[in-house]
C-alpha cells in the first residue's frame, strides 16, 4: 500500500511537472488532483490506490465496446506483426481499402468516396477545404463562406474554431479566426412554450432558408451535428431539422456537411444520425468511436460528384491535403474489428434494449426535484442540474469519482454517453450512484 501511494504521487508530481493536460486550467489540479489510471477492462478504469471508476462518458466520446476489447486488441496484434504503417500517397493497403468498402456500404447512399485525417478536427477541415474547392473548380470561386448552427462544436485547430460557436473559445481565438455565421440552433431547449419539438425545428429551418436564400452565393456548405451537438451541452433536436435543411442545401446549391464525430458509430440509435431524417449529406465525418476509441482515426466520406470535380490532368484542381498519419493501418484495423462486433453482436438491437432498461431504471432520477429536461436519443442521455454552485462541473466530477463514476458535466449539464458493453448491474450502479451525487450538489 505504502508503495502504491508513493507510486501515485510520483505519477502525479512527474505528469504535472513535464504533461500540458487538454481542456484544463494547469493551477486547478492543486485542488482537483490527477489520478494516474493503472489499467482499463470494459466500462472501468483502474487507478494504483484500489478504485475503479465507470466510465459514463465513454473516455471524451470515443470509447465504444470497453477498454482492453479482447476482439479489437487481438486485430491490433495481428496487424502489428503485418505492416504497422505506411504512406498513403503511392501506396495502398488492405486494411484502408476493406474499411473505405465497408463504410461506403453502411454509409447513407451515395458517399462512395474516403478521405482519411487522424482526428476530428482534422476531418473538418478536409471538409471545408474539399467543399470550396470544389465550388472553385466548378467556377463558382466566390462560394467560400461556411454556416453552422448556435453552440456548434466542430474541433480545435483555427479552421474548426471559424465554425466553432463556443464563447470561450471566440473570446480567445477570435482574432486568430475567419468568423463565419451562425444560424438559429433547433435545440428542443429553446423551444417556445407549448411550442412542439418538431415546430420548433420547422421554425428553425424556415430561419436557415431565409439566410441561405440572402447569402448562398457565397456560402460552401452548411455544417451541422445531426441529432444532438454534443458540445452545446448534448442539445437534441428534431429529426425533420435535417430532412428540411437537406431539403434547402439543394434548393441554394450549398454543401450540407454532417459532422458525425461523436454521433456516428451507433450512439444516436442509428449507425449514423443522418439516417433518422433519411438524408444523405455531400460530406459525412467520421471520428472518435471509428476505432472503438483505440486509435486516432478520421474520415470524410463524400460522393461521386464531388468527388470527379477534383479528378483531371492539372494538379492543382486535386485536392491538397494530407496528413503523415493518413489511413495508418493499425487505426484501419481496429476499425475493422470495432464494425466485426457491430455485425456479431448485433450492437444497434442489443443498444436499444439497453437503452429501454436505463430508461426504465432512471424514472427516480428524473422526477429528483433539481433534475430538469431529461432528454435521451440512442445511447446518450442528459440533463440540467439546478445547482447553486459556481464550479459546478468540478465539484460533480469530483464527487462522481467519489462514487466511482467518471462524470464530466458540461456547465449545468450531466450525461451518460456509457460505452455500448455497459451491462444491467453497471446500468443500476450508474444511476444509483448519480442520484447521490445530485442529491449531494443539488
Ligand atoms: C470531438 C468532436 C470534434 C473534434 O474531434 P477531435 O478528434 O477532438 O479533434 C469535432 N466535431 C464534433 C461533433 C466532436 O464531437
Amino acid at each position: 500500500m505504502q508503495n502504491h501511494a508513493q507510486n501515485n504521487a510520483e505519477l502525479i508530481h512527474r505528469s504535472l511537472s513535464s504533461v500540458w493536460h487538454p481542456c484544463s486550467q494547469m493551477k486547478q489540479y492543486e485542488t482537483f488532483p490527477l489520478i494516474p489510471l493503472e489499467c482499463g477492462k470494459g466500462v472501468w478504469l483502474y487507478d494504483f490506490e484500489g478504485n475503479r471508476y465507470l466510465d459514463a462518458v465513454s473516455s471524451w466520446w470515443v470509447n465504444l465496446f470497453g477498454h482492453c476489447n479482447p476482439r479489437i486488441n487481438a486485430a491490433l496484434k495481428d496487424q502489428l506483426e503485418r505492416l504497422e504503417h505506411a504512406m498513403l500517397a503511392g501506396f495502398t493497403h488492405e486494411p484502408v481499402i476493406e474499411l473505405s468498402e465497408r463504410l461506403r456500404g453502411i454509409a447513407p447512399a451515395g458517399l462512395g468516396h474516403c478521405f482519411y485525417g487522424s482526428d476530428g478536427a482534422s476531418a473538418t477541415e478536409i471538409a471545408l477545404k474539399m467543399s470550396a474547392h470544389y465550388w472553385r473548380n466548378m467556377g463558382k470561386p466566390a462560394k467560400t463562406q461556411f454556416i453552422s448552427l448556435k453552440n456548434s462544436y466542430h474541433g480545435e485547430t483555427l479552421g474548426a474554431l471559424s465554425v466553432t460557436d463556443v464563447t470561450l473559445f471566440r473570446d480567445a481565438y477570435g482574432a486568430l479566426i475567419s468568423q463565419q455565421a451562425t444560424v438559429e440552433s433547433p435545440d428542443t431547449r429553446l423551444a417556445a412554450p407549448g411550442e412542439s419539438f418538431e415546430d420548433f425545428a420547422k421554425r428553425c429551418a424556415a430561419m436557415l432558408d431565409d439566410h441561405l436564400q440572402r447569402h448562398h452565393e457565397k456560402i460552401a456548405a452548411f455544417i451541422i451535428e445531426p441529432l444532438v451537438q454534443g458540445a452545446a451541452g448534448m442539445a437534441v433536436h428534431h429529426p425533420i431539422y435535417l430532412t428540411l435543411a437537406r431539403q434547402i442545401c439543394d434548393r441554394y446549391g450549398v454543401h450540407l456537411i454532417a459532422d458525425e464525430i461523436a454521433v456516428g458509430m451507433g450512439r444516436t440509435g442509428t449507425m449514423f444520425a443522418c439516417e433518422q431524417g433519411r438524408i444523405s449529406p455531400d460530406f459525412l465525418l467520421l471520428s472518435k468511436g471509428i476505432t472503438g476509441g483505440y486509435l486516432p482515426l478520421s474520415v470524410v466520406m463524400t460522393k461521386d460528384e464531388i468527388y470527379h470535380a477534383f479528378y483531371d490532368d492539372n494538379s492543382a484542381r486535386g485536392f491538397l491535403h494530407s496528413h503523415s498519419y493518413t489511413g495508418n493501418p493499425l487505426a484501419c484495423r481496429a476499425a475493422l474489428a470495432t464494425l466485426d462486433i457491430f455485425l456479431q453482436d448485433d450492437v444497434l438491437n442489443a443498444n436499444r434494449r439497453k437503452a429501454e432498461y436505463l430508461n426504465r431504471i432512471s424514472e427516480p432520477l428524473r422526477g429528483m426535484p433539481a433534475v430538469r429536461n431529461w432528454r435521451n436519443t440512442g445511447m446518450i442521455w442528459a440533463f440540467e442540474v439546478d445547482s447553486r454552485l459556481d464550479n459546478f462541473p468540478q465539484r460533480c466530477f469530483q464527487m462522481g469519482l467519489q462514487h466511482e463514476l467518471l462524470l464530466r458535466p458540461m456547465g449545468s449539464t450531466v450525461y451518460f454517453m456509457p460505452p455500448y458493453v455497459v451491462d444491467d448491474e453497471e446500468m443500476q450502479l450508474l444511476v444509483e450512484r448519480t442520484m447521490l451525487v445530485v442529491e449531494a450538489l443539488a
